[in-house]
C-alpha cells in the first residue's frame, strides 16, 4: 500500500490585489481585495496551494497566525479529511466559525490540492467526477453605483465571456432605487437574461418583507440575503410569504448551518463559501445535506476550486464567477459560452504569478 507523503511546514503570504470594479455594497466598499496564499510543502516535495479572501486587510495576520497555528498541529499528517477533523476538533475551545474555519478552509484546500497533485489528478477527478463545464453568473460588477451607469456594465460583463445572467447587488434606503437599478439592468440586457439580487443583509425583517413582495413580479431569479444571515425565524418567514426563490449560504460555518435552515424551511437555495464552510472537507459535507433535501447548490466566489466541487455536487446549480484572484494566479480560467470549467492539471490548478506576488505583496 502506497502512503500519501506527509505535511512538513507551510509558507503562508499576503497580497492586497487591485479589483477591476470595486465592490461598494451594503458589506462595505473596496477598491483593493486582501488575499492570504498558503502554499503547504509535503515531505515527498509536493506542494499544495491555496488562497482565501478575508476582507479586511486588518484580520490578515490574526488569520494567518492561526493557519500557523493549524499547521504545526497537523505537521506529520496527510489525510485531509482527517486533518480537518483533527483542526475542528483543536479549534472548538476557540470558536469553530470565524478565524477557526478560515485557517481550517485554507489548510484543507492546500492539503487537497497536495493530495491531486500527488495522485496526478485533477481534484474533480480525484472526487470521483470528471472535469468539464458549468453554467456560471457573471458577479464581477454592477455594485451599488450611479444608476446611470448599470445597462452599460451590464451589457460589458455579459459579453466578458458570453454570461447569459449576472447578479445586481440592492438594497437602497428606498425601493424606488431598487427598482430603477432593475429596470436600468433589464431594459440593457433583455427579457431572456437572468439576473440575480443580492441585498447583503441590508433590510430589517419588515422592510424585507415588504421589499421582497414588491419585487416579486420583477422575473429575478432569486433574492439573496435580504436580511442578516442568522435570523433563521426570519429566513422562514420571508420564505413563506415571498415567490420569488430566497438565496443564501454565504455566511453558513459548516453543514450544520445549513441543516438548521432546512429544518426551518428558511432557504430555497444554497450557496456555501468555500472558506467559510470549511474547504472542500467542509463543501463535501454539506453537498451532502443539501442532495439529501434536494435544495440547489451554487457556490459563493472561489470559483478556481468551486468549478471542480460543483462537478461532483449532486444538486449543482450555478458557478458565481467572479476574477477577483487573477492578478497573482498563473493561469487564471477563461469563462466561455457563459460557463466556466476548472483547469485539467493535477490539482485544484492554483498556481502562483510570483512576479505579481511581488508586486502586490504586503508586509508584515
Ligand atoms: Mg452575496
Amino acid at each position: 500500500m502506497t502512503s500519501i507523503s506527509r505535511l512538513k511546514r507551510a509558507n503562508v503570504r499576503a497580497v492586497l490585489v487591485p479589483l477591476r470594479r470595486p465592490i461598494i455594497a451594503a458589506i462595505g466598499n473596496f477598491k483593493q481585495w486582501p488575499l492570504i496564499l498558503v502554499d503547504l510543502e509535503m515531505e515527498g516535495g509536493t506542494v499544495g496551494s491555496s488562497y482565501i479572501a478575508p476582507y479586511r486587510e486588518q484580520a490578515v495576520l490574526a488569520i494567518i497566525a492561526e493557519i500557523d497555528d493549524i499547521v504545526a498541529q497537523l505537521a506529520g499528517r496527510s489525510a485531509p479529511f482527517e486533518a480537518f477533523q483533527s483542526a475542528q476538533n483543536a479549534l472548538n475551545v476557540v470558536g469553530v466559525s470565524g478565524v477557526s474555519t478560515l485557517a481550517t478552509a485554507a489548510v484543507d484546500m492546500a492539503l487537497w490540492d497536495a493530495l491531486a497533485k500527488e495522485a496526478g489528478l485533477p481534484l474533480a477527478c480525484l472526487l470521483g467526477g470528471s472535469i468539464g463545464p458549468i453554467r456560471a453568473y457573471n458577479s464581477n460588477g454592477l455594485w451599488r453605483h450611479s444608476v446611470d451607469t448599470l445597462g452599460v456594465e451590464a451589457k460589458e460583463l455579459l459579453a466578458e465571456g458570453g454570461f447569459t445572467a449576472a447578479k445586481l447587488r440592492l438594497g437602497n434606503e428606498h425601493l424606488r432605487d431598487d427598482l430603477a437599478a432593475i429596470r436600468a439592468v433589464r431594459d440593457a440586457v433583455g427579457a431572456e437574461v437572468d439576473i440575480m439580487v443580492d441585498f447583503n443583509q441590508a433590510l430589517g425583517l419588515g422592510d424585507a418583507i415588504r421589499r421582497c413582495c414588491d419585487l416579486d413580479n420583477e422575473g429575478l431569479y432569486w433574492l439573496e440575503e435580504p436580511i442578516l444571515y442568522n435570523n433563521v425565524a426570519g429566513y422562514a418567514e420571508l420564505a413563506k410569504r415571498v415567490k420569488t426563490p430566497l438565496q443564501m449560504g454565504e455566511n453558513f460555518y459548516g453543514e450544520r448551518d445549513l441543516m438548521n435552515f432546512l429544518n426551518a424551511k428558511a432557504l430555497h437555495y444554497v450557496m456555501p463559501d468555500l472558506m467559510r464552510i470549511g474547504g472542500i472537507s467542509g463543501w463535501i459535507r454539506t453537498a451532502g445535506v443539501a442532495a439529501a433535501a434536494g435544495i440547489q447548490m451554487s457556490n459563493h466566489v472561489y470559483p478556481e476550486v468551486s468549478a471542480h466541487l460543483l462537478r461532483v455536487t449532486p444538486t449543482a446549480h450555478w458557478l458565481e464567477w467572479v476574477d477577483w484572484a487573477n492578478p497573482i494566479l498563473a493561469d487564471p480560467i477563461v469563462p466561455s459560452k457563459g460557463q466556466i470549467t476548472a483547469l485539467n492539471k493535477p490539482g485544484t490548478g492554483i498556481e502562483w504569478n510570483e512576479k505579481a506576488i511581488a508586486k502586490y505583496g504586503l508586509k508584515d
